[in-house]
């Protein structure tokens, strides 16, 4: 196995995966925004909040951009 590609899995596996407690988000796009690989997709009109796992590289980034606190890793 590639040992980048071995890195990055072992990494999303220790991190786990990003969660949003939907009751607390705003939808106000600011995790989007800061999410480099654009691994978010915020719809604000319809609420909608979309994580993609594979372009996800668990940064975390988003978790300290969000202003109520809704997301979170989780294993
Ligand atoms: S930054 Fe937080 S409140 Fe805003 S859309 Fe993202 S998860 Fe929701
Ligand atoms: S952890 Fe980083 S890469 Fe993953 S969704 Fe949050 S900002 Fe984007």
């Amino acid at each position: 196995m590639n040992l980048l590609y071995k890195f990055i899995k072992d990494h999303r596996i220790a991190k786990g995966d990003v969660q949003n407690d939907l009751a607390m988000c705003l939808y106000c796009g600011k995790c989007q925004r800061c999410c480099r690989p654009k691994a978010i997709t915020v719809n604000q009109k319809e609420k909608k909040w979309e994580w993609d796992s594979d372009k996800c590289v668990r940064c975390g980034h988003c978790i300290a951009a969000c202003p109520v606190k809704s997301l979170r890793f989780v294993k």
